[in-house]
């Protein structure tokens, strides 16, 4: 380990999701470096939910939040373990709402020690100061007006029964910071005004309650989205203000769409439930979220959690934005989805399975999807015509369709015709993928039709579209009755053929 890293205490890391929304790729990845850090290094991982915003906050998210988690393979040794659950571990409360009594002390802290003052101004008065800043081309920041009210001005504004904001005293310093990614980094605090802590209802806000929560948490190194940057000399001027101890910081680039754009709940898919939805496997989100912003400086590509456990390292992470590559995410699934044996993947395959296709069926469906398969989900696309009826695959496809590349509505019929007479011939114990093609490409000679044509209206008929898994293989799980019935089906479907 870096001896940067080395705080001379025990490592502690978090992750501090906010159930306001479901788990967000984001905080995923972020998540998951933290763990990774946690686990590299035999430091302690901390679930601490931020839930001050109680309007926006609701179980459910907790739930998304902590199930998506579990699913990826990350654990933590502290907070929560299930949604709405008890606190785990010797640093509780976890849930921020679990701690206001501490924020109250704390705020009453500033409040004595001057760093900290009330502000009675009204959304009004500040808009108006902010209007004559923009006319002076000044950066907007609170003005200090309630800074040191005389006591006819604190006597008139309690009098009017207007409740106070808590405002923290921003001094005009540089605060630099040494971050474990980015290196030496520094803000100039002279810009950026004496900000709110606790709003007029009591309620303490974010700066302020993740600052308390760090220190009561022990964390030593906060490891978060870059989004954070420009927040942490603000964080960084309270601790001090607070007298706490200085944890590290390190900030992981954000994830970008293709164009480079930044990566949004609106613009782009982010909750981690829809990826787990189209079937993407968690190994594969993991190796995935692992290589953006990370890489192990080889050519190497494949990572399970435990080799991620082994090589990660925080301090490696790249400075530069990370591009959300989904062929990527895409090839990392399908080399997964290929590494397991058929019995496993039958076991993955299950939940986009219809119940009624026995585990036995579904264990001879896999061998012939297992080539094709992107993502768990695309089972449907490629097997559906195996459990659903006769009249459902047939409605999938028009009779166009049906028209061989090279040919029309003569060459299909031949082609179904000819089909028919083939399978028609075979009894079921003959009914293999290696005997039908076999005699499938004798039938096709027969009537001097090239193989490709001859099969494809064959495909359409059976598997009701022009892609299918392997065209005898179908055949034989199809079975003869119904394949010949789709056959029929399909003749009809042609219609009379003008000679
Ligand atoms: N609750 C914050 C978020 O969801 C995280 C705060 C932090 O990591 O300091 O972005």
């Amino acid at each position: 380990m870096d001896p940067n890293l080395d705080q001379d205490r025990p490592m502690r890391v978090r992750m501090a999701p906010s159930p306001t929304g479901p788990l967000h790729l984001g905080t995923a990845r972020t998540s998951l470096y933290n763990f990774l850090t946690a686990r590299h290094t035999g430091g302690t991982y901390v679930l601490r939910i931020e839930d001050t915003d109680a309007a926006r906050s609701t179980v459910e998210f907790e739930r998304d939040i902590i199930d998506n988690l579990h699913w990826l393979g990350i654990s933590w040794d502290e907070g929560p373990q299930v949604a709405g659950g008890d606190d785990v571990g010797s640093h509780a409360p976890y849930r921020q709402s679990g701690r206001m009594d501490r924020y109250a002390e704390e705020a009453h802290r500033l409040l004595e020690s001057g760093r900290a003052y009330r502000c009675w101004c009204t959304h009004e008065e500040l808009e108006a100061v902010r209007r004559e800043q923009e006319a002076a081309k000044e950066p907007p920041r609170y003005n200090r007006r309630c800074l040191n009210p005389t006591d006819a001005e604190r006597v008139a504004f309690e009098a009017d029964d207007r409740s106070p904001v808590i405002r923290f005293q921003v001094e005009a310093e540089k605060i630099r910071f040494d971050d474990v990614i980015r290196g030496e980094v520094e803000f100039d605090n002279a810009l950026l005004g004496d900000f709110v802590i606790v709003r007029n209802d009591g309620v303490p806000l974010y700066h302020f309650v993740v600052v308390v929560d760090d220190e009561a948490m022990e964390i030593t190194h906060v490891i978060r989205g870059e989004d954070h940057l420009s927040n942490t000399p603000k964080h960084i001027a309270l601790i001090r203000a607070l007298g706490y101890r200085e944890p590290r910081f390190g900030h992981i680039p954000l994830i970008l769409n293709a164009d480079r754009s930044k990566m949004s709940k609106r613009k782009s898919q982010t909750a981690m439930t829809a990826y787990r939805e189209e079937g993407y496997l968690p190994e594969a989100m993991v190796n995935f979220m692992a290589f953006l912003g990370w890489s192990p400086g080889t050519e190497e590509e494949i990572f399970t959690l435990a080799e991620l456990t082994d090589r990660f390292e925080i301090e490696k992470v790249h400075k530069g934005g990370a591009v959300f590559d989904r062929d990527r995410l895409d090839h990392l699934n399908g080399v997964y989805l290929r590494a397991m044996t058929d019995e496993q993947l039958a076991l993955r395959l299950r939940p986009w399975v219809p119940d009624a296709v026995r585990d036995d069926d579904l264990r001879h469906i896999v061998p012939i999807v297992k080539e094709r398969l992107v993502r768990l989900a695309d089972i449907t696309g490629l097997a559906a015509f195996l459990w659903e009826p006769d009249a459902v695959v047939s409605s999938w496809y028009g009779p166009e369709l049906l028209h061989p590349k090279k040919g029309g509505p003569a060459e299909a019929r031949a082609a179904l015709e000819g089909a028919r007479g083939m399978l028609g011939e075979l009894d079921d114990a003959d009914f293999s993928a290696e005997v039908i093609e076999q005699r499938a490409r004798a039938a096709a000679e027969a009537i001097g039709a090239k193989a490709g044509d001859f099969f494809s209206p064959i495909r359409v008929a059976v598997t009701g579209r022009t892609i299918s898994p392997p065209l005898f293989d179908s055949l034989e799980l199809l079975g003869r009755e119904r394949s010949l019935a789709r056959l029929e089906i399909a003749l009809e479907k042609l219609g009379e053929v003008p000679a």
